[in-house]
């Protein structure tokens, strides 16, 4: 991915600190993945065994001496990826790595460490610092990451007009008579046509597969009267896309058209619910209530979205009990569904930004949520 001036990696790590010390923890500790993409721009060539770690220390000041450390044989690959103000700590094989990092830390400390970080170092860690513990960023500090800055948002808005255009062309090809794996590998063809490097998902559910939410496309043959749901997504310049809409193979029936209006209107519901003030679970409560009202509440089976940036899935989550204010910037799915066990299912999705400020390409919208998924909301019949 185009990396960010270097002043956007070190604000990121001084509010990360700020937070850290509002929190009470030490630190945090920071392994590949997308929190080291977030806070370094840096990608090791591989996930190894070996650790790699960026340890940021929780400071209300403002002051940030984060420090990374790298094997001595990656060390090179850091100074070309590194965006430059960091004191790297290398070690070598032999050397005991958690030993190495532990010296760094507070020895009573307790921090945050990435969730993808590998059970092997948190315990290596723990070993070499008896008296410190480790708590998953998710639970520890689930938001950091969460409110996105106007160029994080336009990357998002990027990848989502190229899943628009991925839609828009994928309804002008046939699906009847060609196996749902054809029109999901066509999915990922096309994603990466649009601007992707990475592709996460490309479902199609036919028929009755579409009344579950996660099915993966297969041998099943698409046919004249069949909905057809499509969850597709992945990274564009490191910034992730997700949309869904629902296809009918020639004109639906009354109760298909029924079903996807109910969806349609819960799925509005739930984009107009992003409002100041509003938590997150204000959102999930919006477009339930219409399901509900509609006499669907127990064929929609999931929470109402996610948040996404530098991956596909993760906070905020759109679910009751998250009692999180929307936050300006914050970016997740608005993707509510029915699922009718042995008939089909429906799901629309966009992604939404709430309150966006400063994003080129974007018009200031103080008070609403901004979607950035816009094809077509009604039944597209395709052929
Ligand atoms: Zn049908
Ligand atoms: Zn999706
Ligand atoms: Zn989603």
């Amino acid at each position: 991915m185009t990396p960010f001036a270097p002043a956007v990696y070190a604000d990121r790590r001084r509010r990360a600190a700020a937070q850290a010390a509002a929190a009470g923890l030490a630190g945090v500790l920071v392994t590949p993945g997308p929190d080291l993409r977030y806070f370094l721009g840096y990608t090791p060539a591989a996930d190894t065994e070996r650790l790699t770690l960026l340890a940021i220390p929780a400071s209300d000041d403002g002051g940030s001496d984060a420090v990374a450390v790298v094997p001595k044989l990656e060390a090179h690959d850091l100074e070309v990826g590194a965006v430059g103000g960091i004191e790297a700590v290398t070690w070598s094989d032999g050397e005991d790595e958690h030993e190495v990092a532990g010296r760094l830390l507070r020895p009573d400390g307790r921090y945050a460490i990435s969730d993808a970080a590998w059970a092997l170092h948190v315990l290596g860690l723990q070993r070499a610092l008896p008296a410190s513990s480790y708590a998953a960023v998710t639970n520890a500090l689930p938001m950091l990451r969460a409110a996105k800055s106007p160029e994080e948002v336009a990357r998002l808005a990027a990848a989502g007009a190229g899943a628009d255009a991925v839609f828009a062309e994928i309804v002008t090809r046939r699906f009847a008579g060609r196996a749902e794996r054809e029109v999901s590998d066509d999915l990922d063809a096309l994603l990466r046509s649009h601007g992707h490097e990475q592709v996460d998902f490309t479902l199609v559910c036919a028929g009755e597969n579409g009344a579950d939410p996660h099915h993966e496309a297969g041998d099943r043959v698409i046919r004249e009267g069949d909905m057809v749901v499509m969850d597709f997504g992945g990274l564009a310049d490191g910034y992730g896309s997700d949309t869904t809409r629902t296809v009918h193979v020639g004109a639906p029936t009354a109760r298909e058209q029924e079903v996807h209006d109910v969806v349609r209107a819960a799925q509005q519901a739930g984009v107009d619910a992003v409002r100041p003030g509003a938590t997150c679970q204000d959102v999930d409560r919006a477009s339930r209530t219409v399901i509900a009202d509609a006499g669907f509440g127990e064929f929609f089976v999931h929470r109402t979205g996610h948040g996404i940036g530098l991956t596909t899935h993760e906070p905020p989550y759109m679910v009751e009990g998250e009692s999180t204010p929307i936050e300006a910037g914050m970016c997740f799915s608005v993707e509510p569904g029915i699922y009718l066990p042995g008939e089909f299912g429906v799901r629309i999705e966009d992604i939404v930004v709430a309150f966006p400020a400063g994003v080129p390409g974007l018009a200031d919208t103080p008070d609403a949520g901004v979607r950035l998924n816009t094809s077509p909301h009604e039944v597209v019949v395709v052929e």
